[in-house]
C-alpha cells in the first residue's frame, strides 16, 4: 500500500505558505507506516516543536493501473474520506531552506490520519465535496473540492504516469487555507458536510 499526497492544490493555501501556484501537481509520498491504525493514540512527535494539521479529502484506489488517461481516471477510485496530513512545519521549513527532501517533516510514523470511508455514488462524483476541520470545537479549516487547482481525475492520471497505482493505495488531495499549529490535548475533528468522520486527540 502506498500513500500519495498532493501539495499546493488550493491556491489560498499555496499563498499562505508563500509558495507559487504549481503548473502540475506537486506529489510526495508517505510510507505505509505513516498511516495511524484504528483505535491507536496519536502522539505529538518528539522531534518537532511546530506540529501542523492539514485537513484533506483522501481518495482510495480501487483498481490497479498505470498510465491512466484522465477521462478514465474515475474508474480507479471508489471511496473517499477526510483525513489529516500531519506536518512538522519547523522541520519542513529547515528542509525546504536547504532544498532537501521532505520525508522527515511529512512521512513519519502515524502522520497520516483517515476518517470513516464513504463510497462514491454516481451523484456524489458530480458534486464538490465540502469538508472542514474543527480544533477544540472551533472551525479552523473549511474546504470545497471545487476550489482545487487539479481535479481528482487529473491527480490520479498524473500520479499514474510515474507510479503504478494499486488497490488500497491512498491519495491525500491537498489542503485548503487555514493550516495551523496544534498542541498536546487538542482535539481535532474532521467533517464531511455536517457529518463527523473522525475525532483525534493529540497526546
Ligand atoms: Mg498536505
Amino acid at each position: 500500500m502506498k500513500i500519495f499526497c498532493v501539495g499546493r492544490n488550493y491556491a489560498d493555501h499555496a499563498k499562505e505558505l508563500g509558495n507559487a501556484v504549481p503548473e502540475e501537481p506537486v506529489i510526495f509520498m508517505k510510507p505505509k507506516s505513516a498511516l495511524l491504525q484504528p483505535n491507536t493514540p496519536f502522539y505529538y512527535p518528539q522531534f518537532s516543536n511546530e506540529l501542523h494539521y492539514e485537513a484533506e479529502v483522501v481518495l482510495r484506489i480501487s483498481k490497479n493501473g498505470k498510465y491512466v488517461e484522465e477521462p478514465a481516471a474515475a474508474n480507479y477510485y471508489d471511496a473517499f474520506t477526510i483525513g489529516i496530513d500531519f506536518t512538522a512545519r519547523d522541520i519542513q521549513a529547515e528542509l525546504k531552506k536547504k532544498g532537501l527532501p521532505w520525508e522527515k517533516a511529512k512521512a513519519w510514523d502515524n502522520s497520516a490520519i483517515v476518517g470513516k470511508w464513504m463510497m462514491f455514488t454516481p451523484d456524489l462524483r458530480k458534486q464538490p465535496i465540502v469538508f472542514s476541520l474543527q480544533k477544540n470545537k472551533e472551525t479552523v479549516q473549511s474546504g470545497n473540492t471545487a476550489d482545487m487547482i487539479f481535479s481528482f481525475d487529473r491527480i490520479v492520471s498524473h500520479i499514474s504516469q510515474y507510479f503504478s497505482i494499486n488497490i488500497g493505495d491512498l491519495i491525500y488531495t491537498g489542503t485548503p487555507a487555514g493550516v495551523g499549529e496544534c498542541v498536546t490535548d487538542d482535539v481535532l475533528e474532521g467533517y464531511y458536510g455536517s457529518e463527523k468522520v473522525f475525532a483525534l486527540e493529540v497526546k
